[in-house]
């Protein structure tokens, strides 16, 4: 007897016997890859090969290099488009529309999506969105759990990664006990934080120091110093001897600094637009910003991609951001 899934019943379990029942998948996530997209990701493709399915990953972007040593990273196919025609479904993770994978082809008729990010515009035939999750992969962590896949290494690996990573190294204001719950169930599973954090945070190259100096040294202050604006092009990458690689977290820098509430890092592109990224501490709602520019992401990081001159879009921008502080700060939690 064939079961037809219930419109009431939660979407983990729609995602849980939608997996069960199909045999071909094709795994994706979002252009330029973070933590979470990886993460997440492959903590799927682990739990799908234990249930004995067959596993494609394909990704629009090369991961950066400090994720490079990771379990399965050597399994994920780069590619601009591909052919959905061979699979059963396909598993969309981290990804508010089917737009941010930057794959084109993947229109299957089967679409499962999985996401936490704010404004998901439910493109699946499974839409599975949970906005308070600190990180997709917390979701994922539950979906496992729900096709009763032991918690294995490499799973455990990844899911802390994603966490790891997403909450900004346990900076950002997405944290709840469930993070800890299924941080805890890593770390039994055999995971070293230290060696963890280690691994992704400090492993940098002596080029990206280099520019570490030149993007502090030339960061403006504005809003009485609570707004730290960055901005890089590839002249600066070249003359550190850095590539794009280099680029990850240069934008946490400045929130170190007591005063300053957000950050805002403009990476002008050689196509002429704008590569705008964020990040807030507390209630300052940075999405909101992106928001308005057609882009996304969280309360404490989002970003967005603007056509244009730097100096034509900027005073907007930092406007907006000027906005968001002082909105934020009615709003700021005791430490
Ligand atoms: P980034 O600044 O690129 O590290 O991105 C920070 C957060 O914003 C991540 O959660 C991204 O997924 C999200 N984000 C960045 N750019 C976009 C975009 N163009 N559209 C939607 N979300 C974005
Ligand atoms: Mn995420």
């Amino acid at each position: 007897m064939t079961q037809t899934p219930v419109a009431s019943e939660p979407p983990i379990l729609r995602v849980r016997d939608a997996i069960r029942r199909r045999q071909r998948f094709l795994l994706t996530s979002h252009a330029r890859p973070d933590g979470d997209s990886i993460g997440s990701q492959l903590a799927m493709a682990f739990a799908l090969d234990a249930l004995g399915k067959d596993v494609r990953l394909v990704n629009a972007d090369r991961a950066p290099d400090h994720y490079q040593g990771f379990p399965g990273m050597d399994r994920i196919e780069i590619v601009a488009r591909v052919d959905t025609s061979a699979v059963d479904a396909v598993i969309v993770m981290e990804c508010g529309d089917l737009e941010r994978t930057g794959v084109a082809g993947l229109d299957h008729p089967f679409i499962i999506n999985i996401d936490h990010h704010v404004g998901n515009s439910l493109y699946g035939a499974i839409n599975w969105h949970d906005e308070t999750a600190a990180a997709c992969a917390e979701m994922v962590f539950d979906a496992i759990r729900a096709l009763d896949v032991p918690l294995s290494f490499e799973i455990a690996t990844h899911i802390y990664l994603a966490i790891l990573t997403d909450t900004g190294a346990f900076h950002h204001s997405n944290i709840t006990p469930r993070t800890f719950d299924i941080c805890r169930q890593t770390v039994e599973a055999g995971v070293n934080p230290a060696a963890m954090a280690r691994r992704v945070f400090d492993s940098n190259s002596s080029g990206k120091l280099k520019l570490m100096g030149t993007l502090l040294g030339s960061m403006v202050l504005v809003d009485d110093g609570r707004l730290a604006v960055l901005h890089m092009d590839d002249g600066m990458l070249e003359a550190c001897g850095c590539t794009h690689n280099d680029t990850e977290g240069l934008i946490n820098l400045p929130l170190t600094a007591r005063e300053i509430q957000a950050v805002v890092f403009f990476k002008v592109t050689p196509e002429n637009a704008v590569r705008v990224s964020m990040r807030s501490k507390y209630d300052v709602d940075v999405r909101k910003v992106a928001n308005a520019f057609g882009g996304g992401g969280h309360k404490n990081a989002a970003g967005f991609t603007v056509e244009g001159r730097l100096e034509d879009v900027r005073p907007d921008i930092l406007q907006r951001l000027v906005v968001a502080i002082a909105e934020g700060l009615h709003t700021r939690p005791l430490p």
